[in-house]
């Protein structure tokens, strides 16, 4: 009962880390390749044994209706084709796991979960971090209150790029990207901060800052930081950026200990201690079976209708924190919001 998938966008995140993930997955195999580049299409389908007649252009996706050997499709296509290829594959018969971020808008998102829901199919995110060991357990640490109540929260995610230009690289083009390191490597942080403290943050505030005469910068931010207030009291710092060095932490400190990741959400080497009250280094096991156990989660939602931990819902929601943080930095004013991220007035 293996889900067959056709691989939607043949980039370095495609071919260097979940493509060859699927051997270690128990349910799942690619069926079928899309690309624009005919030559990746001919490379790439030789080296995973995928018929040619089973590698299609973007042009002829919706040829994949017809194609019984796919079940289900994975984007990993750049933030703007996310919500218009998922709506299309919904409206071929296919179940779709789309990348993160989710889309570039809440309204996208809304209407992926929508054409899910018509199809009757469905949507998760990849949202990777939900099937890694350390991050798992992390949570469960929170929930036992292992660090006590939590109070403060920081992270960050950054990385210098490289030179570039909006052209050159779609992460540095707003209407490919959205706004920048936020959506594409901050929004690790975001997540964690929800599912470390299992809570929605009340209040927002936000700063971002775009240079002057920089040519990677003429149209997304450099640094986005953000400021969060929950319910419980506890205040999560966040910032990312894509012209400092690497960062990839989280620390949450709580009132008879901190739990201390570093880094928090690489693709492997996972680092975690708690400190204060039984201090400890904690080892859960290897993060680099989140990729297969992220495509099994997807799976048995397929076959045996479980529940997808990180739905179309989940995704809607971060979008919307993503909103309310520009929305923030933008007018210079702390952001309300309600239990599901939607900005109050
Ligand atoms: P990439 O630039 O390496 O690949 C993008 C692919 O999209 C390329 O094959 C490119 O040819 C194709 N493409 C199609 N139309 C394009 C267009 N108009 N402009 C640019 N490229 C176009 O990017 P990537 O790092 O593989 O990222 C792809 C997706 O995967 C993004 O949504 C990204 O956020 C996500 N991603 C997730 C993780 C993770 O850890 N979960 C890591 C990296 C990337």
């Amino acid at each position: 009962d293996s889900v067959g998938f056709a691989i939607i966008g043949l980039g370095g995140y495609a071919l260097n880390q979940m493509m060859p993930r699927f051997d270690q997955a128990d349910r799942a195999h690619i069926s079928a390749l899309v690309s624009g580049n005919p030559d990746k299409l001919s490379q790439v389908g030789e080296a995973y044994g995928v018929p040619e007649d089973a590698r299609y252009a973007y042009e002829d996706f919706a040829k994949i209706a017809a194609d019984d050997r796919i079940q289900a499709v994975y984007i990993v296509l750049p933030t703007a084709f996310h919500a218009d290829f998922a709506i299309r594959a919904f409206a071929a018969g296919k179940h779709v796991l789309c990348e993160k971020p989710m889309a570039l808008s809440s309204a996208e998102c809304e209407a992926m979960i929508a054409a899910a829901r018509r199809a009757g199919r469905k949507l998760m995110i990849a949202y990777r971090s939900h099937f890694e060991p350390y991050n798992v357990e992390a949570m469960r640490l929170m929930r036992e209150k292992a660090v006590g109540d939590i109070r403060l929260i920081r992270s960050e995610q950054s990385y210098r790029a490289g030179p570039t230009t909006p052209a050159q690289n779609w992460r540095m083009n707003r209407a490919l990207a959205g706004g920048g390191p936020l959506e594409d490597f901050g929004i690790y942080g975001l997540q964690s901060a929800l599912y470390l403290t299992d809570e929605m943050p009340e209040s927002i505030s936000a700063t971002t800052f775009q240079p002057r005469d920089d040519p990677r910068f003429t149209e997304i931010f450099a640094h986005v930081a953000s400021q969060w207030r929950f319910p419980s009291g506890a205040v999560a710092h966040l910032a990312t950026s894509y012209d400092s060095v690497n960062a990839n932490f989280a620390h949450v400190r709580g009132t008879q200990g901190a739990l201390i990741m570093d880094p928090a959400t690489s693709y492997a080497g996972q680092k975690m201690r708690i400190e204060g009250q039984n201090a400890r280094d904690v080892t859960p096991g290897d993060p680099t079976v989140q990729f297969a156990r992220q495509l099994n989660h997807f799976t048995n939602a397929i076959r045996d209708g479980t529940p997808i931990l990180t739905g179309g819902e989940m995704g809607l929601r971060d979008t919307r924190l993503i909103e309310a943080i520009y929305a923030a930095a933008r007018d210079g004013r702390t952001v309300k919001l309600m239990p599901d991220g939607r900005m109050r007035g």
